[in-house]
C-alpha cells in the first residue's frame, strides 16, 4: 500500500490556483512580513556515508525552494565529527548531488571552516555567563539530567566564575585534558520540560585528526551548537531539516539569539521519506556489503543515489517521485512501486525499444530461403517518432521467448501454438507447423512457415492476427549477461529479523541469465538504457561491462502495480 501524504494548501492568486506545501506557506509569510527579503537554503550532509533516496528528497526540496524564490542554495558539509567522516564520502556526495541537478555554483562550504567562529561563540557565551566548563563525566551528566517527569539537578560546576571558565576552556583547547575529562555546557535551564534545554553539552574534548583541519583542534563543537552557527554565518534564511530535530528547535533559537546574530535563520522540520521494505540505514547497508550480499554501496538493489544511478534511474524520475511523495509534517511510508512507476514514465518515450530474448527457444522458418539474411526496418519507439528507426537482421533461424510458445495453450493465449499464426514484431506473420522436444519433453525447436506478403510496413490487410511476439535473428544475435532483480529484502518477513535485528535477506534477489540480443545492443555503453520489448527497461552496468560486452541490469519490468492517485 502506498500512502501519499501531500499536505498542500491551496492559495488563490489573481490568475491561477497555486498549490503550496506547508514550507512554502511559511516562507511566503516570512517574505510578506519582512522577516526575510530573500530565500537562502542549504543541504548539510555529514560526509560519513553514501547519500540515499531520503537525502535526495532533502536535496531537491532545498534546491527547489531556492530556485522557486529566486534565492540561493548552499552545499555544506557538516563535518564536525571527525571519527566517521572521510574525504571519499565528500566526493561521492558531491557527485550524487550534482547528478541530481542541484547546482550550488560557487557556494560549497565546510562546517569545519567555522571552527574558529564556533570557538569565539563559545567564549562569548562564557562571558555572558551562559556557558560553563563541567567536570562531570558523560555518565554523570546523564544522571543529573533528570527524566521527562523529573527536573534535572544543577551541575556542581555551574557556578564557576567567568574567569575560571575562560581559563578552563582555553586549557581544553590547548590539549590539557583527556577525552571526556571536561566539557563545555550551555547554561539554560535544568528544569526545562525540554530535555535538550537542560544545559546541553556544546563542546567536548576529542583528540582526533580531522580530515580537513588535521590536528589543529582537540575540542569539537556538538551538532546542536554548530549547526545554527553554520546556518547563521552563511546567511541561511530557512534551515530545513527532518522532524527528529523539532525538539531541538528551542536550542537552535537559543544559540542564534545568545550569539546575537542580526537576522537569524529559522528552522522548519518536515517528515523523513521512508520506503516500505527498503533498507536505507548506513549500518545495515554496511553489513550487507561486508557479508558479501550486496556488491558495494552502489549495488543496483540498494537505494543509495549511486545505486539508483547504476541501476539506471534518472534524476528526472527521482524528482518526479519526490514530488509525488509531497512535503509533510506527518510520517508516511512510500511504496517502491511508486518509484518504479516514475522511472517507467520517464523512460517510456525517451528510450529505444529493442528486442532481447531472456529465455530463448529456437524458431525455424521452414519455407524461408536457406542462408539468406535480410535487413528490416524497425521504429525505435512507436510513441516517439523522433527516435527514428534502425535496421535489424532477419533470417531463417530465430530465437523467441520460451513463454511465447505453448504446446497446449490455455484460453486467451494468443501467442504461438501448433496451428496458430502470430506477427513477428517488425517482420512477418508466421504460423506454427510443428515442434521438437528433447527426451524430457522440453521444447527445443519450433517450426513455422512465413507468409512473405505480410511484411511489416507493406500495408498488408489481408487478415489479422491476435498476437505479436519479439525475436532475434540466430546468426547475428549476441549473448549478453542480464541481471534480473527483486527486493534484496524478504518482503514476506519484513526488513528486520525480530529476534536479532539482522536483515531478512531475499535469497532470490539477483538472477543472472544469458540473453540473446540484437547486434546494436552489444555496442551499448555504461549507463545507457533501453526498453527490451515486453521485458522491461535495462541499463548497462558501469562496473562489470567491457567494450563490446555489456552487462545489463533490469531497472524495472513493464508491469505496474501502481496507479497515480487522483
Ligand atoms: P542517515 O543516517 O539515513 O544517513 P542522516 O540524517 O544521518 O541520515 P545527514 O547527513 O545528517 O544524514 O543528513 C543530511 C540531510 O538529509 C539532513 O538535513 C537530513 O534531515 C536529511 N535527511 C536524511 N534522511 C532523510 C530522509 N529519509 N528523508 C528526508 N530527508 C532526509
Ligand atoms: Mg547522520
Amino acid at each position: 500500500m502506498s500512502e501519499i501524504e501531500n499536505v498542500n494548501v491551496e492559495a488563490e492568486t489573481t490568475e491561477e490556483k497555486v498549490s503550496r506545501n506547508f514550507i512554502e506557506v511559511e516562507i511566503d509569510k516570512d517574505l510578506a512580513e519582512g522577516v526575510y527579503d530573500t530565500v537562502h537554503t542549504r543541504f548539510p550532509p555529514e560526509p560519513n556515508g553514501y547519500l540515499h533516496i531520503g537525502h535526495a528528497k532533502s536535496i531537491l526540496l532545498n534546491y527547489g525552494l531556492s530556485k522557486k524564490y529566486g534565492g540561493k542554495f548552499n552545499m555544506r558539509f557538516d563535518d564536525t565529527n571527525p571519527t566517521k567522516e572521510k574525504i571519499e564520502f565528500v566526493n561521492s556526495q558531491l557527485e550524487d548531488i550534482k547528478w541530481l541537478g542541484a547546482d550550488w555554483e560557487d557556494r560549497l562550504f565546510f562546517a569545519s571552516d567555522y571552527f574558529p567562529k564556533m570557538y569565539e561563540g563559545a567564549i562569548k557565551l562564557i562571558k555572558k555567563g551562559k556557558a560553563y566548563v563541567s567536570d562531570l563525566t558523560a555518565e554523570e551528566i546523564k544522571e543529573y539530567r533528570g527524566t521527562l517527569t523529573e527536573a534535572g539537578k544543577e551541575d556542581p560546576s555551574a557556578n564557576r566564575s567567568i574567569e575560571e571558565n575562560l581559563a578552563l576552556f582555553e586549557d581544553m583547547k590547548n590539549g590539557k585534558f583527556q577525552d571526556g575529562e571536561k566539557v563545555l555546557r550551555a547554561r539554560i535551564d535544568m528544569a526545562s520540560p525540554n530535555m535538550n534545554m537542560r544545559d546541553p553539552v556544546i563542546y567536548r574534548v576529542a583528540h582526533m585528526t580531522h580530515h580537513r583541519t588535521g590536528d589543529t583542534w582537540c575540542i569539537y563543537p556538538m551538532y546542536d551548537f554548530a549547526h545554527p552557527i553554520e546556518d547563521a554565518e552563511e546567511g541561511i534564511t530557512h534551515s530545513i531539516c527532518t522532524l527528529e530535530f523539532e525538539d531541538h528547535r528551542p536550542l537552535y533559537d537559543w544559540v542564534v539569539r545568545e550569539l546575537e546574530y542580526e537576522r537569524p535563520p529559522r528552522q522548519i522540520e518536515f517528515a523523513k521519506l521512508y520506503l516500505q521494505n527498503v533498507v536505507t540505514g548506513k549500518r545495515y547497508i554496511k553489513k550487507l556489503v561486508e557479508d558479501g550480499i550486496a556488491d558495494g554501496w552502489d549495488d543496483p538493489r540498494l537505494v543509495s543515489i549511486s545505486a539508483l544511478r547504476r541501476r539506471g534511474y534518472t534524476p528526472e524520475a527521482i524528482k518526479m517521485f519526490v514530488e509525488l511523495c509531497g512535503v509533510s509534517k506527518a510520517h508516511s511510508i512510500a511504496d517502491m512501486a511508486m518509484l518504479e512507476y516514475c522511472i517507467r514514465e520517464d523512460l517510456k518515450l525517451k528510450r529505444p525499444r529493442m528486442m532481447a530474448i531472456l529465455d530463448p527457444v529456437k524458431l525455424v522458418i521452414d519455407n524461408y530461403p536457406e542462408g539468406q539474411t535480410e535487413m528490416l526496418e524497425a521504429a525505435n519507439n512507436l510513441e516517439n517518432e523522433e527516435l527514428g528507426s534502425r535496421m535489424i537482421p532477419f533470417g531463417k533461424e530465430l530465437y523467441i521467448e520460451r513463454e511465447d510458445f505453448m504446446i497446449e495453450p490455455p484460453k486467451k493465449y494468443f501467442r504461438l501454438f501448433p496451428g496458430n499464426e502470430v506477427r513477428l514484431m517488425n517482420a512477418y506473420f508466421v504460423k506454427c507447423e510443428s515442434y521438437e522436444t528433447d527426451e524430457n519433453g522440453n521444447v527445443t525447436v519450433v517450426h513455422c512457415t512465413y507468409d512473405p506478403e505480410t511484411k511489416s510496413g507493406s500495408g498488408f490487410t489481408g487478415r489479422k492476427v491476435k498476437g505479436t511476439i519479439h525475436w532475434v535473428n540466430a546468426s547475428t544475435a549476441v549473448p549478453v549477461e542480464v541481471r534480473l532483480f527483486e527486493n534484496i529484502v524478504d518482503e514476506e518477513k519484513g526488513v528486520y529479523n525480530k529476534e536479532d535485528g539482522s536483515i531478512n535477506v531475499n535469497p532470490d534477489s539477483k538472477k543472472v541469465v544469458t540473453a540473446l540480443v540484437e547486434p546494436d545492443l552489444a555496442k551499448a555503453k555504461a549507463y545507457e538504457s533501453f526498453q527490451f520489448v515486453r521485458n522491461g527497461f535495462f541499463c548497462v552496468d558501469y562496473k562489470d561491462s567491457t567494450e563490446g560486452k555489456p552487462v545489463f541490469n533490469r531497472i524495472v519490468s513493464l508491469k505496474s502495480s501502481f496507479t497515480l492517485p487522483k
